[in-house]
C-alpha cells in the first residue's frame, strides 16, 4: 500500500481487510468476535467490550510492526519495557510489602546504608543502580533459605532508601525506594514550606526540590519509560471490576429511598468543590495502561487514540482530570497523563512513528464503532477557530465523512510542502513519509510560532512540548477533505451569511479561550494591571523568548499574580524568565555595535 492510500477511506477499507485476513490466519475465533461486535457493539457489556480490545491489542501491534517494517524495532522496544518489569516487581513484593513492614523509621535510622551498598555491589558484581537491586534480589528469592543473608542485607538497604533522609537523597529521581505519598487536600505540594512573618503567611519550595529555569527552552521532559512503567504498575486496572473512575467518573452513592442521582449530582466533589467526572472523553485508561505495562506500546497507543485521537496534545501538562478521579483518593493518583504522553512519545520515537500515530487516528480496529472514517456524506463543514475545540472537531467531522474547512483569526504560517502536501495556493501535491518524528521537532526557544492550535499556541507556555501541534497539524492538513485558512476573523471577514453563501451547511464555533478579557473591577484598565491570559498571549506572540526577536512588551518587576491556577503559575515563571533573557539580548547586541562601530 501507498502512504497516500492510508490516508483516504478506500485505502483504509482495504487495509482494514488485510488486518482482518491476518486476524482470521491467526486466531479465527478472535475474528469472529471482532465481527459480531462491529456489527452490534452496544450488545457487549463494557467488560467484554475491554476483553476483546485486551485480546486484539497484540495482534494489532504485529499487524502494525509488519506493515511499516519495523518488526525488530518493535521488538526491541517491547524488550526494553519486559527489561524493565524485576523493578515494579520487586518493588511490590519486597520494598512496599517486607521491607517498609518489618522495619520502621526509627530503626531504619541505625543502619549504615553506604556499608550495605558496598556489600550489595560486591555481590552484584561491581555495579549498583536500582534494577540491578531488582534483577539480583528477584533471583535471591528463588531460593530464599540459600540466600538468606544476602536477602536480609538487600531488606535493611531498602529500608534504609525507603525512610532516611540520607537513603531518600540517595535515590532521589529514582523510583524502586518511592512509595506514595498521602494526600492531603490542604497542603497539596509536598515540598512548600509555610513562614509565618508580618502578620501573613508566606510559601516557598524547600531548596532540595527547586527546580531552575533556563530561559523559554522546554522546562519539563516528562518522565521516561521507567517512569510511566512504575505507574501503569501502580494502577490496579479497575476496568476489570468496572471500577475504573478515572475513565467514567467518581460516582454517589444511589440512596436507598429516593430517585437515582443524574446530572453533576451523580458525581461525588473534591473537597475544593470540583467535580469528579472523570475523562471528559472516557479514555481507555485502565486498558491501555494494561497494555503498555505488559509490553505493547503500539496496541497501548491504539487504544488511547479509540477515544483520544488527538492524544498528541493531551496528557502531561494538559490535563488531568482523570487523576482526580482515580480510585486513589488518599494516596497519590495514578499519574495517567505521564503514562499517556510516555506511550506516544515511545511509539513516535519509532521508525515512521508518527506515520504510525497518524495512521491509528484514521483506522483503528480497537474502534469497534467506527474502525475507518465513514462514507462521504456530502456535507461541509466550517470550523472557526484552530485552538484544541477547533482541531479536535475538525478531525471527528473528517472521521465521520465530512469536509471541513477551518479558519483562526491568527496568520497560520505554512508548513513545508513535502510534509503537509498542501501548496501556498492549496493544491495539493504527494506528501513524503515522516521517517523520524525529530525532523519535525525544533527547540522550543528557536521554535517559529506557527499560529496553529489557539490558546495552546499562545497561552501554554514551555512546560508543554509544543512541537506536538505540529503533529496534530499534520493529522488534519494531509487529509484531502481538509483545508485551512489563517487570517480569517469570524464575524469580520467573514460572516455567518457569507459562510452560508460559500456553501456550508454548517458553521461550529470553537472560539471560546480567544474572546478578549476585560477585568470587570475597578481600575481593571489601570496602567501595570493585565489579565494573566492576555499577558501570556502578548509574550508568545512578540517572540520575546528568541534571540532575534525585539520584544517591545512591558513588564516591571515586581509583579503581583493573582490566582494560582496554571495561568497564574505560568505568568509569575513567565515573568521571572523574560527579563533576564530580554538583559541578555540587549546586553549581546551592545557588544555587537560596539564592536563593529566602537564604544
Ligand atoms: S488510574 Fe486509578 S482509577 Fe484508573 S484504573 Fe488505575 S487505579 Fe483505577
Amino acid at each position: 500500500m501507498t502512504l497516500a492510500q492510508l490516508y483516504v477511506r478506500d485505502g483504509l477499507l482495504a487495509l482494514d481487510g488485510h488486518f482482518l485476513q491476518a486476524l482470521e490466519a491467526a486466531a479465527p475465533p478472535l475474528k469472529l468476535q471482532l465481527q459480531q461486535a462491529r456489527s452490534q457493539p452496544e450488545a457487549l457489556t463494557p467488560l467484554q467490550e475491554s476483553q476483546l480490545l485486551l485480546a486484539l491489542g497484540p495482534y494489532l501491534e504485529g499487524f502494525v510492526a509488519r506493515l511499516f517494517r519495523i518488526e525488530t524495532q518493535v521488538s526491541d522496544l517491547s524488550q526494553r519495557h519486559h527489561a524493565l518489569a524485576p523493578l515494579y516487581a520487586i518493588k511490590r513484593k519486597f520494598v512496599q510489602r517486607t521491607a517498609a513492614r518489618k522495619i520502621n523509621a526509627e530503626q531504619a535510622e541505625s543502619i549504615d546504608g553506604a556499608a550495605l551498598q558496598l556489600r550489595l555491589r560486591d555481590w552484584f558484581g561491581g555495579q549498583f543502580d536500582e534494577l540491578v537491586f531488582a534483577t539480583q534480589v528477584q533471583a535471591w528469592l528463588e531460593d530464599e533459605t540459600g540466600n538468606a543473608e544476602k536477602i536480609d542485607v538487600a531488606l535493611h538497604y531498602a529500608a534504609w532508601a525507603l525512610h532516611t533522609e540520607a537513603g531518600k537523597a540517595a535515590h532521589r529521581g529514582g523510583i524502586l525506594f518511592r512509595l506514595p505519598h498521602a494526600v492531603d487536600h490542604m497542603h497539596l505540594v509536598p515540598g512548600a514550606e509555610a513562614r509565618d512573618q508580618d502578620g501573613y503567611r508566606s510559601f516557598s519550595i524547600k531548596p532540595a526540590q527547586i527546580r531552575q529555569r533556563n530561559g523559554f527552552a522546554l522546562t519539563d521532559t516528562g518522565c521516561d519509560l521507567r517512569g510511566a512503567l512504575d505507574q501503569a504498575n501502580y494502577c490496579i486496572l479497575c476496568h476489570a471490576q468496572g471500577k475504573d473512575s478515572c475513565s467514567h467518573g467518581l460516582l454517589e452513592k444511589t440512596p436507598k429511598d429516593g430517585p437515582p442521582l443524574v446530572g453533576k449530582a451523580a458525581f461525588k466533589r473534591t473537597v475544593f468543590g470540583v467535580i469528579q467526572t472523570g475523562c471528559p472523553l472516557s479514555e481507555k485508561i485502565s486498558e491501555f495502561h494494561s497494555l503498555k505495562a505488559g509490553g505493547y506500546p503500539l496496541a497501548a497507543l491504539a487504544m488511547i487514540t479509540v477515544d483520544n485521537p488527538m492524544a498528541a496534545a493531551t496528557g502531561h501538562r494538559i490535563c488531568n482530570d482523570c487523576m482526580k478521579s482515580c480510585i486513589y483518593q488518599k494516596q497519590e493518583p495514578v499519574n495517567i497523563p505521564e503514562i499517556e504522553t510516555r506511550t506516544i512519545k515511545d511509539v513516535l520515537a519509532l521508525p515512521y512513528g508518527f506515520e504510525i500515530y497518524s495512521l491509528l487516528t484514521r483506522w483503528n480496529p480497537l474502534n469497534l464503532r467506527r474502525p475507518y472514517p465513514r462514507a462521504h456524506t456530502g456535507y461541509r463543514v466550517l470550523v472557526t477557530g484552530m485552538g484544541p475545540a477547533g482541531y479536535t472537531l475538525a478531525h471527528q467531522l473528517l472521521n465521520d465523512g465530512h469536509t471541513v474547512v477551518g479558519i483562526d483569526g491568527l496568520k497560520i504560517e505554512p508548513l513545508p510542502e513535502h510534509l503537509s502536501g498542501v501548496r501556498a495556493d492549496g493544491s495539493r501535491i504527494p506528501f513524503a513519509p515522516v521517517a523520524a518524528v525529530d525532523d519535525l521537532f525544533d527547540a522550543l526557544d528557536q521554535r517559529i510560532l506557527a499560529g496553529f492550535g489557539g490558546v495552546a499556541e499562545y497561552g501554554i507556555t514551555v512546560r508543554w512540548d509544543k512541537n506536538f501541534l505540529k503533529v496534530v497539524r499534520l493529522l488534519l492538513e494531509r487529509r484531502p477533505e481538509f483545508s485551512m485558512f489563517g487570517g480569517v476573523r469570524f464575524g469580520g471577514t467573514l460572516s455567518v451569511e457569507d459562510a452560508f453563501r460559500l456553501g456550508f451547511d454548517h458553521i461550529a464555533l470553537a472560539l471560546g479561550a480567544g474572546r478578549p478579557t476585560v477585568l470587570d473591577i475597578p481600575n481593571g484598565l489601570a496602567r501595570g494591571v493585565r489579565t494573566a491570559s492576555d499577558f501570556l498571549m502578548g509574550l508568545q506572540l512578540t517572540g520575546a523568548a528568541k534571540a532575534d526577536s525585539l520584544a517591545n512588551l512591558q513588564l516591571r518587576l515586581p509583579v503581583v499574580v493573582i490566582g494560582g491556577g496554571l495561568t497564574g503559575i505560568d505568568t509569575a515563571t513567565e515573568s521571572l524568565a523574560y527579563y533576564p533573557v530580554q538583559v541578555e539580548k540587549f546586553t549581546q547586541r551592545y557588544e555587537q555595535l560596539c564592536a563593529e562601530r566602537g564604544a
